[in-house]
């Protein structure tokens, strides 16, 4: 179980960091093209940015499941202790709560 979990972060971090290459590839030409024309499409490349950002934040969770893996927890919700839906490990590999713990620090979060 701690193997195929592993497996799929590795997987995801490795897809998120080349979608987040690719957005970054998409800015800099944007900007080159911002220096010639008259009107470049700052909503268009400031949407990138946010995407970019929002992929990086992705890794840096990965790299905490990650971590949490190392030391043989992986799987394991670390606000209560017990065992993280497999489903729900399947869908969000880089999940280190249980749905109950996400769903009680999301309302803490709101209010
Ligand atoms: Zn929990």
């Amino acid at each position: 179980m701690t193997m195929n979990g592993t497996a799929s972060l590795e997987q995801e971090r490795e897809a998120t960091l080349a979608e987040i290459q690719r957005l970054q590839g998409f800015v800099v030409v944007a900007l080159d093209e911002a220096s010639d024309e008259a009107d470049p499409d700052v909503a268009e490349r400031e949407k990138t940015l946010a995407l970019i950002q929002n992929l990086e934040r992705k890794i840096e969770e990965i790299d905490y499941a990650l971590a949490t893996a190392r030391k043989g927890n992986y799987g394991i919700c670390e606000e209560c202790g017990q065992p993280i839906d497999p489903e729900r490990l399947a869908l969000l590999p880089e999940t280190t709560l249980c749905v109950k713990c996400k769903q009680v620090r999301e309302k803490r979060r709101a209010w």
